[in-house]
């Protein structure tokens, strides 16, 4: 059907990559671009040989111009951007000047501030409207799936939907005293921010990690929870007519919990620019060149992981609640693709979005999030390329 350019080559790219290569009826030709260009490589190597065609080069993803000589020499449909937070604007920016779609999994964010906000992105509407382009942002798992997954509540199950409980739980483990499972710089800064959640129109905040409850999740067992904002809250609040609460929670160890705490005391996690030895460094972007690789846990993590939405409202007057998540296997993961389970159940629905996009069926002008459009072509396509969803409909509520 098309060409697709997936920018980054890190843990989510390369379950992409995987992902776009074993739907190659829809992906017929990729590029793979990054700053290093050698893990492109080693990622065609990888792959070569299929129906797709696999292409690698080297951009500086913050140079739109650099974008806009890549995006025209190559020729893609979509641009699925799997690069960090810092680069979506630069590449939306390339893709209205090379008429091209955008896919993305995580929210812009300036360097300087950990913001986790969507308005730099939402102000590119009118833009890409007149262009005829459809900017999708969030089409990861969580931003992504989660929001899919409340789209499909709203539209299978509930007249009215008022309270939304999003709960990611992680029962691997790596074997590390202190390993992030995406990019810890990324990871830290949303982790180290103040809890938020919506509550009748309003933002409560919280102290970061101060709200813990205990969550009996199904094949995980019973999880230490805790309240965190996370960036699918704003455009859920947004989009989900009538709902009176949204929260989310992820689960921490208490090992983990206590290595962070450290690691903050001391400054580590700080993205304020110090001086050492006479040159700038910010303390999180050291911390993150020591701490493993992202891409180095695959095969050593051990364990699944559950996200999936606790969903409470109406149904012809009577009250009704609704739970639908995913349960993921992180060796399983590992075996398919050479990724752990979080690379994997982002990567895969960021390849899902690309391929609805570029396949028309969620082609709409303008930036919009996965909750604004039909969320069955996603559920049916989770069920196909590896995040099969279960539901009940008489789940434990959260407190
Ligand atoms: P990694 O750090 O493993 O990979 C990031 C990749 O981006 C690297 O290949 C890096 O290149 C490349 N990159 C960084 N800066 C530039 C640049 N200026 N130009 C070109 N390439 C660049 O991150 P992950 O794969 O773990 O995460 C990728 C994205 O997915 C992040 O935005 C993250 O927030 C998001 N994410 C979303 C989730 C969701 O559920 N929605 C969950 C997990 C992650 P190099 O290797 O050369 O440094």
């Amino acid at each position: 059907m098309g060409k697709a350019l997936i920018i980054g080559a890190g843990g989510v790219a390369s379950v992409v990559v995987h992902k776009c290569v074993q739907n190659s009826d829809v992906f017929e030709e990729i590029c793979i671009a990054s700053r290093t260009v050698s893990k492109c490589d080693a990622l065609k190597n990888k792959l070569d040989g299929g129906k797709t065609i696999i292409h690698t080069a080297q951009v500086d993803a913050d140079n739109t111009d650099e974008l806009i000589e890549l995006i025209n020499s190559f020729g893609p449909d979509v641009v699925i951007n799997v690069a960090l937070p810092y680069q979506d604007l630069t590449i939306m920016d390339a893709c209205l000047a090379t008429g091209v779609h955008y896919i993305d999994t995580a929210n812009y964010e300036p360097l300087d501030t950990a913001k986790f906000e969507y308005k730099w992105q939402w102000a590119y509407k009118e833009k890409f409207e007149k262009a005829g382009l459809t900017a999708l942002l969030g089409s990861g798992f969580d931003p992504g799936v989660t929001g899919v997954f409340t789209a499909y509540a709203q539209k299978h199950h509930f007249d009215e939907i008022h309270y939304i409980d999003i709960v990611d739980a992680n029962a691997g483990d790596h074997g590390y005293h202190f390993a992030t499972n995406f990019n810890p710089e990324i990871n830290i800064r949303e982790i180290t921010a103040n809890g938020r959640y919506f509550k009748d129109g309003e933002w409560v905040e919280t102290a970061p990690l101060s709200e813990k409850q205990v969550y009996d999740l199904p094949e995980i067992g019973p999880k230490d929870i805790y309240l965190m904002y996370h960036e699918e809250l704003e455009s859920l609040s947004k989009n989900i007519k009538g709902v009176k609460q949204i929260r989310f929670w992820m689960t921490f160890s208490e090992k983990y919990l206590t290595h962070l705490k450290v690691l903050e005391n001391v400054g580590m996690t700080s993205i304020e620019p110090i001086m050492y030895e006479g040159k700038e460094i910010v303390p999180l972007q050291f911390l993150t060149a020591i701490l493993p690789d992202p891409a180095s846990l695959g095969e050593r993590t051990k364990g699944k992981t559950n996200i999936g939405c606790v969903i409470q409202g109406v149904k012809d007057g009577q009250p009704k609640t609704y739970y639908v998540y995913n349960v993921s296997d992180h060796e399983a993961c590992f075996k398919e693709v050479g990724s752990q389970a979080i690379s994997y159940t982002t990567g895969v629905p960021a390849m899902i979005g690309a391929m609805l996009v570029m396949n028309g069926t969620w082609q709409k002008p303008g930036v919009y999030n996965v909750e604004e459009f039909d969320p069955d072509p996603f559920m049916e396509a989770l069920n196909e390329f590896g995040l099969p969803w279960k539901e009940s409909f008489s789940p434990t509520l959260l407190d």
